[in-house]
């Protein structure tokens, strides 16, 4: 069932909590890039601009709770302070207030003080050791500023913490449009795709995307397989892999998947293999069965590539994650370069990216605008294809 949008809450006037994900990355003070601050304005706007008092909150890194010493350091790396100031930079007409606090007086009277159409931000959730347990104190708490809860933090809707699930459950609650948006084009893929529905796996371990690969051998009508991936199913086949990425205990796994998808499932007919990864001095291309001892897979060869592309032609749904090979390293990008132009030119087509490397590769190498849609959430958008419920998602009221 749909869920609940912001534009279905009457918010004039009202104390609005937002979960953003302002989770960016930075270096000392500065904000190095601030796309996913600028993801969340539409939201952030549309509430201003309707008469709302947001509060806005959001996780910034990591902080661990138990080493006090450990925790401060961390706790000075991740200050909230510096997302502020660059949230001002991009709001310059809005009124945004930092409370370096996520409880008590100084938070209370900054909310108890706004005006319909301003900012609060407050500190970095995980200052709270109760956040990530979503602490149902902390969660009953926060829910208590506010009248009204919108979700857009994407990437954090698969972790049920305070700010999550714990807000939610006790006030009414709506997602934002970037939420709107990644459940509308993950749905469709999932749910309701336009056949030939082609996935394409890469990246480097099995483990990470077993669930995915089972999922959508189910759903899809091709799933491509390649990355550091792809040499554990060439090891349940029998052949040997060199020094390749190998997950010893996902062969059987492996085997599994080979068995239950017979055509569907499209591995790397080539490699592009070195002697050595930090250093290689030897690169050459190897057929699927002749990887020498020594030498480990870096890339999809040049056969591999041709399958590849001729097995999109027509897709009228892709959904990609994961590249293809080291392409960080120069002279082992070619595959996943190839993949990314292959699935952006496809005409009528509704394609996918899920998965940050993915999402960065097809980003560097200028193929965004190929893609109907970029996730900006890598482990809730594969959690999402895996057909698992997103309790960020789930505890949202429907329409
Ligand atoms: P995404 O972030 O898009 O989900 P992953 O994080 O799963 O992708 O995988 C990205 C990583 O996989 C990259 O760092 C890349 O170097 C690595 N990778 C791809 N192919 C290979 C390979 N053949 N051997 C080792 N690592 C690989
Ligand atoms: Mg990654």
């Amino acid at each position: 069932m749909a869920k609940k949008n912001v534009t279905d809450l009457n918010v004039q006037g009202k104390k609005v909590l937002v979960r953003v994900d302002f989770n960016v990355p930075h270096k000392g003070d500065v904000v190095t890039d601030d796309n996913r601050i600028v993801a969340a304005l539409p939201t952030i706007n549309y509430l201003t601009e309707h008469g709302a008092k947001v509060i806005l909150f959001s996780h910034l890194g990591k902080i661990k709770h138990k080493d006090p010493a450990e925790t401060e350091e961390q706790k000075k790396k991740n200050d909230m302070a510096i997302v502020a100031t660059a949230l001002k930079k991009l709001l310059p007409e809005t009124k945004v207030t930092f409370v370096n606090a996520t409880r008590g007086k100084e938070l209370e009277d900054a909310i108890n003080n706004m005006q319909d159409g301003e900012i609060v931000l407050m500190q970095n959730t995980r200052y709270e050791p109760g956040e990530s347990k979503n602490d149902p104190e902390l969660g009953a708490y926060w829910a208590s500023l506010a009248d009204l809860y919108v979700s857009d933090a994407f990437g954090s809707v698969h972790r049920a913490h305070a700010s999550t699930v714990g807000v939610p459950s006790h006030i009414p609650s709506a997602v934002g449009f970037l939420i709107e948006k990644e459940l509308k084009y993950l749905g469709q893929a999932l749910d309701n795709p336009q056949r030939p529905f082609v996935a394409v796996l890469g990246g480097a371990k099995v483990s990470d995307k077993i669930n995915v690969i089972e999922n959508l051998l189910k759903i899809a009508d091709r799933v491509i397989v390649g990355g550091g991936m792809a040499y554990t199913f060439y090891k349940a086949m029998g052949y040997s892999v060199g020094t390749s990425l190998l997950e010893e205990d996902k062969v059987e796994v492996a085997k599994e998947f080979i068995a239950k998808g017979k055509d569907k499932l499209i591995l790397p007919v080539d490699n592009v293999v070195a002697d050595d990864f930090d250093d290689p001095k030897d690169i050459k291309v190897v057929d699927f069965d002749a990887i020498p001892d020594g030498y480990m897979g870096m890339d999809i060869g040049p056969k591999t590539i041709e399958l590849f592309t001729s097995k999109l032609q027509g897709a009228k749904t892709v959904f990609w994650n994961g590249p293809m090979g080291v392409f960080e390293k120069p002279g082992f990008e070619k595959g996943t370069v190839a993949v990314c132009k292959a699935i952006a030119e496809l005409p009528d087509c509704m394609s996918v990216i899920g998965g940050g490397d993915s999402a960065s590769a097809a980003k560097n190498l200028g193929y965004a605008e190929g893609f109907s849609h970029i996730s900006t959430g890598g482990g809730a958008s594969l959690e999402y294809m895996e057909g698992k419920e997103l309790p960020g998602i789930a505890v949202i009221e429907d329409k």
